[in-house]
């Protein structure tokens, strides 16, 4: 079956759209038709190649929402006409030691959504049944595309590292860390937001932080010395990272889930002397991203958004290239 997807053709080109054939599909997948689909970073980034491994004809897109629409003989727990979400993860091999224990997302043979596989911005997107996650009731499923990549990406350590209790710095303000500061701030935490951008103090405090400062704050983030659990750290630019690890209690923890493109450097001392740790991780596993979109139903957390049209993906891309998405782009299907 011949399906539109917007084409990537080569690095830094502007997509266009085409009718592709996927081919028989897979026993053990399913086909997703695309009602909306999330704009993450990512996207960008394999559309500009920054990575070095982006494969061209590309189709991005990997924070989808849709219904089953067809269904292979080897699914499970799925069936056509339910609504589900797809992530940056589109399949995972299911059978060694990270998928048996529930570390899918850390499979060597996981296959990226966008990466070597058709991704969702386009009518239809396939995938494995086990990353076809159930949308439940009661999430605005229109705003729900986010959460599948960086929702749960920010999510997971919190569920990892945070309890109530803690003191949680969120450094970057941006499509995940906004989404990162509600999830915390609803889980109970004192939320301080670390952001470059002045002009988000007041909507940082809107989605739960107790505290705000710049990043270019010396002065404020030494103020911050010893006291925060779990910072995590959204942002994809080179920062002041001893400052940064400065703020850490002792015990305490800075996780990277943002992409940046400089090494860290990292003075041993205040890890040693305070048993501190920095760490890092990608999105999560499919019970991880349930359990996250069960969380956010339950607690009304919804990533803020705008919607383009997907026929106007060029234009949105744009946007967020800009930095000036406020704070996720959603492209709405309209094949
Ligand atoms: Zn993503
Ligand atoms: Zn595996």
């Amino acid at each position: 079956m011949s399906i539109k997807a917007w084409v990537a053709t080569a690095a830094k080109q502007k997509m266009v759209l085409q009718d592709i054939d996927l081919g028989p599909l897979g026993a053990e997948d399913v086909e997703v038709a695309v009602e909306y689909c999330g704009l993450c970073h990512s996207d960008v980034s394999v559309l500009n190649n920054e990575w070095g491994i982006s494969k061209f004809p590309a189709v991005l897109g990997h924070e989808v929402v849709g219904r089953i629409t067809a269904a292979g003989p080897g699914t499970k727990g799925v069936k056509v006409g339910q609504r589900v979400g797809v992530g940056w993860t589109a399949a995972s091999c299911m059978h060694c030691r990270q998928c048996m224990t529930g570390g899918h997302h850390l499979c060597v043979q996981a296959l990226p959504t966008i990466l070597g596989h058709r991704g969702g911005f386009a009518s239809h997107v396939r995938c494995h049944w086990a990353w076809a996650i159930p949308v439940p009731e009661g999430l605005k499923h229109a705003e729900a595309g986010p959460l599948l990549c960086g929702g749960v990406t920010v999510f997971h350590p919190l569920d990892l590292y945070a309890k109530p209790t803690s003191r949680v710095g969120i450094v970057g303000i941006g499509g995940l860390g906004h989404m990162a500061v509600k999830f915390a701030a609803a889980y109970g935490c004192d939320v301080t937001a670390f952001t470059s951008s002045e002009s988000k103090f007041d909507e940082a405090r809107g989605f739960g932080a107790k505290h705000v400062v710049a990043t270019r704050d010396g002065a404020g983030i030494k103020k911050l010395a010893g006291t925060i659990d779990l910072l995590i750290v959204t942002a994809n630019a080179s920062l002041d990272w001893g400052a940064l690890i400065g703020t850490l209690a002792p015990n305490g923890r800075m996780h990277v889930v943002g992409a940046v493109p400089e090494p860290i450097p990292v003075s041993v001392f205040p890890l040693i002397f305070g048993q501190r740790s920095i760490s890092g991780s990608p999105t999560g596993s499919p019970v991880d991203i349930a359990m996250m979109l069960e969380y956010a139903a339950r607690h009304g957390v919804a990533p803020q958004t705008e919607h383009f049209p997907m026929s106007r993906i060029n234009e949105a891309f744009q946007r967020l290239e800009a930095g000036k998405a406020r704070y996720r782009i959603v492209l709405d299907a309209d094949f």
